[in-house]
């Protein structure tokens, strides 16, 4: 797929002030160059190898998140090459960040993700253990927690909108509870349904098919 300029031109002004993320999967090296020559200057990756080979070859000023699935031995090729993880999703990921992080001297920003709607089929914490998460990573002085994750239901995005304000509101009671974490993130809504995430509060839009055309 190629870049869409003017989709992403848009786009920018239309989630602003919230940040965009153009997810990079569907793209090669040239068309990220091609995104910040559009002003989009945070891309996220979903796989490790492929995140590699782009950081590798992209020289701009741009900004790398990771946000899918993170395998725990893949950890250390990443860890001091992007800003933001927002794929955090087991205690085992926890640890070892924490080790990576220690090891390499960093303070390493994380996003929670949570299992909002309790699909079977998606990754995360439930929101009834985000205590103990919170609690287990008092243990992990080496992680930041911007905020949390999710990723909606495929289903109307009218009715993914109880999903979002869920997800705001476990945000904000956490905020609340532990204060020593800025917790002013909300990284949730894609090409669907991202107005409404958006009209819920989101801080963070990963898009992907609506930047680009084929
Ligand atoms: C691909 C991807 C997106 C963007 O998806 P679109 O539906 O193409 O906008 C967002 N988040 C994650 C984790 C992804 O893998």
């Amino acid at each position: 797929m190629i870049v869409n300029d003017a989709a992403v031109k848009e786009l920018l002004e239309k989630v602003k002030p919230a940040t965009l993320v153009a997810a990079t999967k569907y793209i090669d090296e040239k068309q990220i160059e091609r995104l910040e020559a559009c002003g989009c200057l945070y891309f996220g990756e979903n796989r490790v190898q492929a995140f590699l080979e782009k950081y590798e070859q992209y020289h701009g000023k741009g900004h790398w998140h990771f946000i899918g699935t993170l395998q725990k031995n893949k950890v250390k090729y990443i860890i001091d090459k992007v800003e933001l993880i927002h794929s955090v999703n087991s205690y085992h990921l926890i640890d070892e960040l924490e080790k990576q992080a220690k090891k390499n001297n960093l303070k390493v920003h994380i996003l929670l993700q949570v299992n909002i709607a309790k699909e079977e089929s998606k990754h995360g914490f439930d929101e009834e253990e985000m205590d103990q998460v919170m609690e287990y990573l008092q243990d992990c002085p080496s992680l930041i927690v911007d905020g949390l994750m999710m990723m909606a239901p495929h289903i109307d995005p009218e009715q993914t909108r109880i999903y979002f304000q869920k997800t705001r509101q476990l945000r904000d009671q956490l905020k609340q509870k532990y204060p020593q974490y800025p917790l002013h993130e909300l990284s949730m809504g894609m090409s669907e349904d991202y107005e409404i995430a958006l009209e819920e509060g989101a801080t963070i839009v990963r898009i992907g098919r609506a930047l680009f055309k084929d």
